[in-house]
């Protein structure tokens, strides 16, 4: 695979470093990661802190996601859902209705949630009063009568009597207790619209900790009631269940119990049903560095724009703390050792290099001999966590979540600061990184936080992101359903330029998805490559020079047009380049080759054809040489190829200097009013064809009507040419005051005169055509029988076709 890779790679003319290629599993790099994490925990901007996630009691460990989505991870029992009064406080026989599947989590259950926007009611029944969402009255039991309305937020002003408070001791003065909260977790899809909080969840742990609520864990790592939980403890909460339901009957807490069978995880190894636990987890501190990831995230370029203010920084504004320990057995270990002096106190030692580890080994010489930090080398390494070296600590079990090791990557591919110190600080933050769009929220996201959170700047001034190539139908690329052209066939028969330039003109370097589409290749080479290629070999055949040198400011006016064309190509390039705005640097590069070959060139054949005149010559050359060091970066193998034609085949044009602006042959002017006598053309030719008059036919007069503004300078120089192109005698140009969009008028009134002349230029193509077709050369001399032509025209028929004429039945060609 890495060699079919890399094959690929280098017939595309891409560089990729494969001799030095980090791994993140190397110890260098490892080491790196420490100390980024040291530097991270000295700053302050690490803490412990709890996660909810599935743990199994039984063995006492928790699940990874992974582990829960095979298909033996699920179980269906059957149980009690019940709904529970909690009593309103200073609203006597008021209660709010919440539903739940577990009793054991009644005994902590100091908060209860409502969704914000849902409607709630208050209802009467017999004497009391119930409160619950509007659209789950169908689970009330006989009749009731609505008394009063709320919005969910509204519920939040009310508080009520928790069922047990075991935890008061331990209550700080701002831990709330009793407290109604509104969060978007909460539907009307089932229950009663109220759900009890306990911190066994993982929304109930999030919506708990951001409003203060108490978080209190009464369940021990083996799924038994705590010491505090006094008439139960040491119960498992699975047999606590029913009893603890039993006594809320008594009491009048329950409005209703029934059967319910339900889907459970259980554990996958032992069987033993799973549960949510908040267990403890490391954070980066992202809510500290806020301002500082948004601050920096001004310093990068984004291609495309919109990400910028868009996605990046939404994800910035919104990101959560970073939960970045994972209980896995691979990865980079944590490198935190922890360990309780004589009072139970606890001290812990966070080493960021191998010599912190040599030197705080409680048995130095385990360290000596490593030679790799994986788990099953450092999980029995002890090591000193205090200064004095009285308390012995372990290393805790966790590993890294994998994306601190790849938003560590500028330093610790280079073993900084271990190494390559002179190095990593010139060249840090990096010029350019690329990658696909998703990587936005991914990669670029972690290592702008750990760069600014280490170094305190951006870890890269442009992004260039992309997005996903597609197949042709739009489905994903698969290599099993070989539904993509094969990449090496593609590049044999279109040539590995036509693919570059498809790719880097399309929207895929716009972060947008593309289906490849193989036409669209063919159709660059055929657009590109073909034309340019065919004014290279016009050049070849009639060029007055033998080498491209740059013309001084010429005579003729296509002359010094297309050279302005250049000259504003070359900045427009460069800036585009500068931006990293490879799709308009790219597409402006196209546009230019179909000017050069289907204007200029097309104008000026006869020119640079003549044997007398040097000066086209010299400007057609300097203008392709030019367009091919500007193409160099997307089309490398054409362009040296050119440079190989027209330069020599021992240098390279990818040793050349890129081309600078020359301002003295810029004249935008001339551009803008060419563009305007192109547009002249265009509308005179479209009006020959609503009259059904051919090109061939020369007219008398057109009258061109444009504002002030748009008046050429000088319109003398664009009589010839407007003339030639529209077949006409006459151009006129007629300034209207108003502001009004360019007029083209043909005088299509045909005179016996402009017949006949109409008639003598088919005649002299249809006789060069049959000359052809017969195989004659230029100078051959032939004969032409023919019914009749116009007599005045007879000599340059004869001289333009070197064909005489005879009269008599035809068209017949006569050698
Ligand atoms: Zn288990």
């Amino acid at each position: 695979m890495d060699k079919e890779w890399e094959r690929v790679i280098g017939r595309l003319g891409r560089w990729v470093d494969f001799e030095h290629s980090y791994k993140t599993m190397d110890q260098t790099f490892m080491e790196s990661v420490w100390w980024g994490f040291q530097q991270l925990w000295e700053k302050g901007l690490v803490y412990e802190g709890k996660k909810v996630i599935l743990y199994c009691p039984r063995c006492a460990t928790p699940l990874s996601n992974f582990e829960i989505a095979m298909d033996n991870s699920y179980t269906d029992v059957a149980e009690t859902s019940t709904v529970y009064k909690y009593p309103v406080v200073g609203e006597p026989k008021t209660f709010l209705l919440a539903w739940s599947t577990t009793p054991w989590n009644k005994l902590a259950t100091p908060a209860l949630a409502v969704s914000p926007t849902l409607d709630y009611v208050k209802v009467q029944q017999d004497d009391e009063f119930y409160i619950l969402a509007q659209e789950r009255l169908t689970m009330l039991r006989g009749d009731f009568k609505i008394v009063e309305r709320y919005q969910g937020r509204d519920l939040e002003k009310l508080q009520f009597a928790p069922h047990y408070d075991f935890y008061e001791g331990e209550r700080s003065p701002q831990d709330k207790v009793g407290v109604v909260i509104a969060d978007e977790f909460v539907t009307g899809q089932e229950g009663t619209g109220i759900v009890t909080l306990a911190v066994y969840g993982e929304d109930d742990y999030r919506v708990m900790k951001a409003h203060d609520v108490q978080l209190a864990e009464h369940v021990d790592d083996e799924g038994n009631l705590k010491a505090a939980v006094k008439p139960w403890a040491g119960m498992n909460i699975l047999e606590a269940n029913p009893l603890i339901n039993e006594e809320l009957k008594q009491r009048g807490l329950i409005y209703k119990e029934e059967p319910l069978t339900h889907s459970v995880p259980v554990c996958y190894r032992c069987g033993t049903r799973l549960y949510h636990a908040p267990l403890p987890a490391w954070f980066i501190n992202i809510q500290q560095i806020k301002e500082q990831l948004i601050d920096h995230n001004e310093d990068i370029n984004w291609v495309p724009e919109h990400l910028k203010y868009g996605r990046f920084l939404y994800g910035l504004e919104n990101a959560p703390d970073w939960n970045i320990s994972r209980s896995r057995y691979w990865g980079t270990p944590m490198p935190i050792w922890v360990g309780k002096d004589k009072s139970g106190e606890l001290a812990r030692r966070i080493v960021g290099s191998m010599d912190e580890l040599k030197e705080w080994a409680v048995d130095p010489k385990q360290v000596s001999k490593l030679i790799d930090l994986h788990r099953e080398f450092l999980d029995e390494i002890e090591l000193w966590v205090d200064d004095g070296k009285t308390i012995k600590g372990k290393r805790i079990p966790e590993v890294f979540d994998c994306w601190i090791e790849s938003g560590s990557m500028p330093f610790a591919s280079r073993h900084y600061p271990f190494e390559n110190v002179a190095e990593f600080d010139s060249n840090y933050p990096a010029d350019f990184i690329s990658e696909y769009i998703a990587q936005t929220r991914a990669w670029f996201y972690t290592m702008h936080v750990i760069s600014v959170g280490i170094f305190g700047t951006h870890a890269f001034n442009n992004a260039l992101t992309t997005g996903t190539i597609l197949a042709e139908d739009g489905s994903k690329m698969s290599k099993s359903k070989k539904n993509f052209p094969d990449p090496l066939k593609l590049i044999d028969q279109y040539g590995s330029d036509s693919l570059r330039l498809y790719l880097m003109s399309s929207a895929v370097m716009k972060a947008e998805n593309i289906n490849f589409n193989q036409k669209e290749v063919a159709d660059i080479r055929r657009k590109v490559f073909v034309i340019w290629w065919n004014v290279v070999s016009f050049y070849q055949t009639f060029a007055k020079q033998t080498q491209p040198t740059q013309p001084n400011k010429p005579e003729h006016i296509l002359d010094r047009w297309i050279l302005s064309r250049l000259e504003t190509l070359i900045q427009q390039t460069t800036d585009f380049m500068d931006s990293y705005d490879l799709v308009r640097a790219s597409r402006t590069l196209m546009e230019f080759v179909s000017d050069l070959s289907n204007w200029y060139l097309r104008l000026s054949r006869e020119r640079l054809k003549a044997e007398n005149n040097q000066e086209p010559s010299q400007v057609l050359g300097y203008v392709l040489y030019t367009l091919a060091q500007l193409f160099a970066p997307f089309a490398p193998f054409f362009a040296e190829l050119i440079h190989h034609n027209l330069v020599d085949d021992q240098t390279s044009i990818h040793l050349t200097d890129w081309p600078s602006v020359d301002q003295a042959l810029r004249d935008t002017q001339l551009e803008t009013e060419m563009a305007m006598v192109r547009k002249v053309v265009e509308l005179g030719r479209a009006a020959r064809k609503e009259h059904g008059v051919r090109v061939r036919q020369p007219l008398t007069t057109v009258t061109i009507a444009v504002s002030e503004n748009q008046l050429p300078r000088a319109v003398e120089r664009f009589q010839t040419l407007i003339g030639q192109e529209l077949n006409v005698k006459k151009v006129v140009w007629r300034k209207v005051t108003q502001d009004v969009p360019l007029t083209v008028l043909l005088d299509v009134k045909l005179t016996n005169e402009l017949k006949e002349e109409g008639e003598a230029r088919e005649l002299i193509r249809a006789i060069q055509n049959l000359r052809r077709e017969a195989g004659l050369a230029a100078s051959d001399r032939a004969k032409m029988q023919l019914p009749d032509w116009p007599d005045r025209w007879q000599a340059e028929i004869e001289t333009k076709t070197r064909t005489q004429l005879v009269k008599g039945e035809g068209p017949l060609l006569l050698e």
